[in-house]
């Protein structure tokens, strides 16, 4: 019996030593020309801050206009963040501006090595000029998602900012840290006070059911936006006076 009748042929797909090179080759061009987008942790801590001063102008402003459509006197000085909501928010920032360079660096791991994929099999298996088109790419794919992700994080972050804002104030409204004109805590706020969800109308199913409608004052540690990232939701404390009969409160 001949060998050459039983023999399986060679699987034609199995990589020579030499493909396997090369695929070593692309995979240690796409890390290293990828490590050089990264952000460096100075980035990182400068974009923390960023994050934390959105945040802060957010919750304070959003913190003085509940507290003013409430009637409270708010101190000279402004609202100001306790230590313990500072440290809060210093934490947060820091963790979201972390979180965001995490997900850039998969993302530029992720094009880097299909940039080098599509290199090889146009280019018939060689990474000659691969090097310097992949820097092109990965300059401009970081240049057009740090416009898209910038804005998109402006504003998450500041929606956070004002919902904690929000909540601060109804906290000190509750427990008559806020006072009123004359300077005595308010007995209750429900019935006076309610919290609408705006803009009114959503491209989200999640949003659509909340868009518009007016909650209970005490509702307000429950109603929990922004809600997802993109969300553009807000809650804001408002009168009786400022919705119509067709939208009573839930
Ligand atoms: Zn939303």
């Amino acid at each position: 019996m001949s060998s050459l009748l039983v023999r399986a042929p060679a699987a034609e797909t199995e990589d020579s030593p030499d493909d396997q090179q090369t695929e070593q080759d692309a995979q240690d061009l796409a890390v290293a020309v990828a490590a050089a987008f990264l952000l460096t942790d100075d980035e990182v801590a400068t974009l923390g801050e960023a994050i934390l001063t959105a945040r802060v102008a957010s919750w304070q402003a959003t913190y003085s206009a509940a507290a003013k459509t409430a009637g409270a006197t708010l101190p000279d000085s402004g609202p100001t963040l306790s230590a313990a909501e500072e440290r809060r928010q210093q934490r947060e920032s820091d963790a979201a501006a972390a979180s965001i360079a995490a997900t850039y660096a998969r993302d530029l791991a992720s094009q880097a090595a299909q940039f080098t994929q599509d290199w090889l099999t146009a280019h018939d298996g060689s990474l000659d000029g691969a090097e310097s088109a992949l820097r092109a790419h990965l300059t401009s794919y970081s240049e057009t998602r740090a416009d898209a992700k910038a804005s998109q994080v402006a504003q998450y972050e500041t929606g956070v900012g004002g919902q904690d804002g929000l909540l601060a104030a109804h906290d000190d409204l509750t427990s008559g840290d806020l006072t009123d004109a004359s300077g005595d805590p308010f007995t209750s706020l429900t019935g006076i006070l309610y919290v609408a969800i705006l803009p009114e109308d959503s491209s989200s199913d999640f949003c659509a059911d909340y868009a518009g409608n007016v909650y209970s004052f005490d509702d307000a540690p429950a109603l929990d936006f922004p809600a997802h990232v993109n969300c553009r939701h807000y809650c804001v404390f408002v009168t009786a006076a400022d919705f119509g009969d067709g939208e009573a409160p839930m």
